[in-house]
């Protein structure tokens, strides 16, 4: 199925590696041009440079820190009309919510909250007035089933989801749409990190613990970034005009519940 985006741009957020690369990937391979964004020049640049070879669409590639203003006035200043904004940044550290003092729940909240809710304010009206839009906000699993030590997360994540909701009806008429994806274990850096420091944390082989968290998933495995990348991209598709304000779990059946 061709999807209809071809000779589009795309803004895709935190995106040297990880999800994000992989919905700059599947993007491109229907021919969207990309503005990407990290924070680390190299994989950056490699990232940029094969994604060009690759698929032969123009790249963009700006070293910026997407949860700061000046961040996100760059990564707008390469392409400023982008007509696909893929938000996406790190996520908060694991902890427990009695060492979290205001200054760490507020940059959570700018990475994962404040960030992307600034970023559709910057390029919303834009897409209304060209009458094509597509913002797909890279969110959690956490956000449908909490995890305790995922305290930061659960919560900027919910205040997103819950903007989200409430403007995501609003632009649909001028062909502008606003989902989330929430991605349950995939395997990026940040999964293979986070298992190394558990591991680590309870005296296990790291190869143990990996093995139990993919029979732990219904699928028996871990997500692949690719099949996360397909998914943004149909999201992104004029097929998808009709969708909008959506949570669209990708976790290999984890989550228990009928809705
Ligand atoms: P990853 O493999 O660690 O990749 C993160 C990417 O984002 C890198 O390119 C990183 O490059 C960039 N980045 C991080 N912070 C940034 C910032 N402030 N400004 C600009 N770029 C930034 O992570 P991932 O697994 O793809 O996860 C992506 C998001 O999905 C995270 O929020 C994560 O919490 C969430 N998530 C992931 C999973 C999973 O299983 N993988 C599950 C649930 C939720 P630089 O470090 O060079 O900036």
């Amino acid at each position: 199925m061709k999807l209809g985006i071809e000779g589009r741009h795309a803004l895709v957020c935190a995106s040297s590696r990880g999800l994000g690369r992989a919905c700059a990937e599947s993007l491109a391979a229907e021919g969207v041009h990309l503005t990407l964004l990290a924070r680390g020049r190299e994989a950056l640049e490699d990232t940029a440079a094969q994604i060009r070879r690759t698929h032969g669409v123009t790249v963009h590639a700006v070293v910026a820190d997407i949860t700061t203003p000046e961040g996100r006035a760059a990564a707008l200043a390469a392409h400023p009309a982008p007509d696909i904004l893929v938000n996406n940044a790190g996520g908060p550290k694991p902890g427990h919510f009695r060492d979290w003092d205001r200054a760490t729940w507020i940059a959570a909240l700018d990475a994962n909250m404040l960030a992307p809710i600034e970023m559709i304010r910057l390029t919303l009206d834009g897409m209304a007035a060209r009458r094509f839009g597509r913002i797909v906000n890279i969110t959690s699993s956490a956000v449908k089933a909490p995890i305790d030590i995922l305290g930061l997360s659960n919560g900027a994540r919910s205040g997103l989801t819950g903007f989200v909701a409430g403007i995501a009806r609003t632009h649909v008429a001028h062909n502008v749409t606003i989902n989330n994806l929430l991605p349950g274990p995939f395997e990026t850096d940040r999964l293979l990190e986070t298992a190394r420091q558990w591991a680590a944390d309870n005296g296990l082989p790291e190869g143990e613990v990996l093995a139990r968290r993919r029979a732990a998933n219904p699928a028996g495995r871990f997500g692949r970034p690719e099949e996360f990348g397909d998914a943004c991209a149909f999201l992104c598709s004029v097929q998808a005009g009709f969708i909008t304000a959506q949570n669209l779990l990708l976790d290999g059946g984890s989550y228990p519940g009928t809705f």
